[in-house]
């Protein structure tokens, strides 16, 4: 291609919100034979919420919830302020769901009991102190790695949901399961419709997460994606797009996060949603601007329509 073709193209892309930084990462991406793509936010729209809250071993649900709210006011995760906003609506407003203020907007913490010694585990949930007994916030592995065991009734009620791709938020005071929240996050309307038009591009699509495998296996399928990784810790999303590439195999990465851009940057071409973080957009190649994932095929056409006629 002749530099005006590329300039021409990268004109292209801007008017369609399509940031390329770049001559060559324009033209990598052209040769893209697999698309990894993050779940949170990149195939679902990352604002999730709690859709159902169950108590056991003797809590009430307004008890349980006044914990994990306690627990959940010091992250700043997507998953903390869908639990913060649902205790919110239970204990302050009797549960009638037409409220007009969130806490995790308003940032009004008044209401939530105090807590000490908070700790944020990257990829497993929080820790803490309230009333002198310890609580702990997140998922299996969290809970399991502190040798508290999950009653079968629980892990029954915790399986459910995670086969119908909703996220299971585990609550633990005082050494013993307390409850599970249901959190669910829709998938972004085109997703599936990408998905499907890159698999007749002739690309190889996979998820990866940092959520349990259940409920990674649950979108995945929803979306129409074969392949999935759950349980990813954070940093692990880059060595999956390395050893994709190590026979050579051409990938893209599409992420939203902080702990995408490790990924992004180690792929062939790295693809930023806008509305994500600023660290994944200064990583990235790319930045969908508009945060559609159609963008995902609309940049790789561009590509195609620029560079083929070289090969
Ligand atoms: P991803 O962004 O890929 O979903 P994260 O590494 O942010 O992955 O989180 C992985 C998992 O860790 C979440 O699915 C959740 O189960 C758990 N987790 C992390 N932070 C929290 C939190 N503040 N509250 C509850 N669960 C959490
Ligand atoms: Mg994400």
């Amino acid at each position: 291609a002749t530099p005006t073709a590329v300039m021409v193209a990268t004109g292209v892309g801007a008017s369609n919100g399509i940031l390329i930084k770049g001559g060559d990462a324009l033209e990598r991406a052209h040769q893209i034979q697999c698309v990894v793509f993050d779940k949170t936010g990149t195939l679902t729209n990352g604002r999730p919420s709690v859709t159902t809250a169950k108590a056991f071993n003797g809590m009430t649900l307004s008890e349980m919830l006044a914990f994990a709210a306690a627990a959940e006011a010091g992250s700043e995760h997507p998953l903390a302020r869908a639990v913060l906003d649902y205790a919110y609506h239970h204990l302050v407003f009797g549960g009638v769901p037409s409220t007009p203020k969130s806490p995790s907007r308003t940032r009004d913490f008044s209401w939530v009991k105090k807590c000490s010694d908070f700790k944020a585990l990257p990829g497993q949930g929080v820790s803490c102190i309230v009333e002198g007994q310890i609580v702990l916030v997140g998922n299996t592995k969290l809970i399991t790695e502190q040798g508290i065991l999950i009653p079968q009734q629980a892990a029954n009620y915790l399986r459910e949901v995670e086969e119908r791709a909703r996220t299971g938020v585990l609550v633990t005071v005082g050494h013993d399961l307390r409850g599970i929240l249901a959190v669910s996050d829709p998938l972004k309307r085109e997703a599936a419709i990408v998905v499907e038009g890159l698999n007749q591009m002739g690309i190889r699509t996979l998820m990866v997460t940092g959520d349990n495998w259940t409920t990674a296996r649950a979108v995945a399928k929803e979306v129409g994606i074969k392949e999935c990784m759950g349980e990813v810790l954070p940093g692990g999303k880059a060595e999956v797009v390395k050893s994709l590439q190590s026979d050579g195999t051409v990938v893209a990465m599409v992420g939203d996060g902080i702990n995408d851009s490790p990924a992004l940057a180690a792929a062939d071409v790295g693809m930023a949603i806008g509305a994500g973080t600023d660290i994944a957009i200064e990583a990235a190649d790319y930045v969908l601007m508009r945060s559609n994932l159609e963008d995902v095929i609309t940049a790789i056409d561009l590509s195609r329509k620029t560079f083929a006629r070289i090969r």
